[in-house]
């Protein structure tokens, strides 16, 4: 018995004969069951598709899911909502409640690489922990140092001048500052839920590293109760537990929606590269049948991890993140060893000027490739890396078209791709980044997504194109 019927949509890509006609698309319980011309509703839910284009949902194959609900509750400290000091001052001025202020967004041109004192000056009263637009660090006010008591500290991110004294910067360290924060709920994912579902995303890779408990059984909760729809593919489950199932720390088995992906390493850009260690963590990894997903944002990092990879062996699946600087002579290595790069071009979009003046001008071509890498051969996937760059991929698969920075100058011409191998890049399994884009024929699981206005419209900036959201047979979104 059919459930749904899409009625009269176009399917790009799918079948070369079928493409310009309308057609029409059969879902019985979570699955596709039928294509074809004039099919028989009876009594299933009718979408009326009006013509336009019927495509897999997308996968957004790098994000991170509690710090994109924590993002919706936090003070913006850069561009471009904040551009000086007393812009950052007057905003943290105007928080919402009392106690604790959540800083994100903060980068130095606002006003400079601040410590506990500078920041201080701008908001004394409350704590004030304020995140670097990165995502690398922390910067505590006075008030935040002592309320955690930063001075007994013993975690390594918690950089201290000549003298011993905590400068308020604490780096990388995140799961060790929020077990110091008053006890607060993980933040509620409804809402992240529901934008992903009106963005037409039906699949999430969360590329947070080392989730503790308490998050990974709220994102496991999440998905159950449906306040999270989408199929979860968790970079951030240990590396040294059973990959699956029964990863819920309160002994319930994982659904199969839900799955460990490679194990996430993060190359700290601030800190001293570590061969040895690295080798050793990509070792254990592999040891424990996991690839490993290794963020990789600098010159050095990747060629390093190449070494690292030439050392201990690369097993299927391992895979980097960002990618911001890949020169070329990397391409026959990054080919022998599989190596997909997970990529955020969004990013031009939206901090493209602040590149154009730090990034060294020799590596300007190098910066977020992608038709390069595609011509080489090498498996390219995007994502958003939100909260970090921009959640809405239209407006992702806009940049990987234009490469356009705010200020409207293009970053690497060659580097830009059709809208279609953009969307591509977004269709892969999840388990697959990079690989065939999926597509829809019978038998599929019933995860679509129905757009308004043709793919070459569809991907613009701060786009809505979506009028119909199902995964895994239920409509999470429609409009
Ligand atoms: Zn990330």
């Amino acid at each position: 018995m059919t459930t749904h019927l899409f009625r009269d949509v176009a399917l790009p890509g799918s079948d070369v004969e079928l493409s310009d006609s309308r057609i029409d698309v059969a879902v019985t319980g979570d699955r596709i069951t039928a294509i074809g011309f004039g099919l028989e509703a009876g009594a299933a839910e009718v979408i009326e598709g009006r013509g336009g284009p019927l495509l897999p949902g997308l996968h957004d194959h790098h994000l991170h899911l509690h710090a994109l609900a924590a993002d919706a509750d936090s003070v913006r400290c850069g561009p471009p909502h904040v551009h000086t000091s007393d812009e950052l001052a007057a905003a943290l001025a105007r928080a919402p409640g009392e106690g604790w202020i959540r800083g994100v967004g903060y980068v130095e041109t606002v006003a400079g690489l601040l410590d506990a004192a500078d920041l201080d000056s701008l908001h004394a009263r409350r704590p004030v922990r304020m995140q670097h637009r990165s995502g690398a660090l922390w910067i505590l006010n006075s008030t935040a140092c002592e309320a955690i008591r930063l001075e007994t500290a013993d975690h390594p991110g918690v950089e201290r001048d000549d003298s011993g004294s905590p400068t308020g910067r604490v780096w990388r360290a995140d799961a060790w500052l929020r077990e110091r924060l008053p006890t607060s709920e993980p933040p509620s994912l409804v809402r992240v839920g529901a934008d992903l579902a009106r963005f037409g995303i039906t699949g999430i890779t969360d590329a947070t590293p080392e989730l503790p408990p308490d998050s990974l059984s709220a994102l496991l909760d999440a998905h159950l109760s449906g306040s999270l729809p989408q199929r979860l593919h968790l970079l951030g489950v240990p590396s040294d537990g059973p990959a699956e199932p029964s990863l819920h720390p309160g002994g319930i088995p994982f659904p199969n929606t839900v799955t460990t992906g490679p194990y996430k390493i993060v190359i700290a850009d601030s800190d001293p590269l570590d061969f040895e260690a690295l080798a050793a963590t990509v070792r254990r990894a592999h040891t424990h049948h996991r690839p490993v997903a290794v963020h990789c944002v600098s010159r050095e990092a990747l060629l390093v991890l190449l070494a690292v990879f030439d050392e201990v062996g690369s097993r299927r699946g391992d895979r980097i993140e960002h990618g911001a600087l890949i020169p070329a002579e990397s391409f026959q290595d990054l080919r022998r060893h599989g190596l997909a790069i997970v990529t955020q071009p969004g990013f031009l979009a939206h901090r493209g000027d602040d590149y154009l003046h730090r990034v060294a001008p020799e590596d300007l071509s190098d910066l977020y490739r992608c038709r390069s890498l595609l011509s080489a051969g090498i498996p390219v996937a995007l994502s958003s890396d939100a909260p970090y760059g921009p959640l809405n991929p239209w407006s992702v698969i806009e940049a990987a078209t234009t490469r356009r920075a705010p200020t409207g100058e293009i970053l690497g011409a060659k580097e830009r791709l059709t809208a279609t191998e953009a969307l591509d890049a977004y269709l892969t399994a999840l388990d697959a980044p990079g690989g065939r884009p999926r597509t829809i024929r019978v038998g599929a699981p019933a995860d679509l997504v129905l757009l308004d206005r043709p793919l070459a419209e569809a991907a613009a900036p701060e786009s809505d194109p979506v009028r119909c959201t199902m995964i895994r047979g239920t409509i999470r979104f429609r409009r």
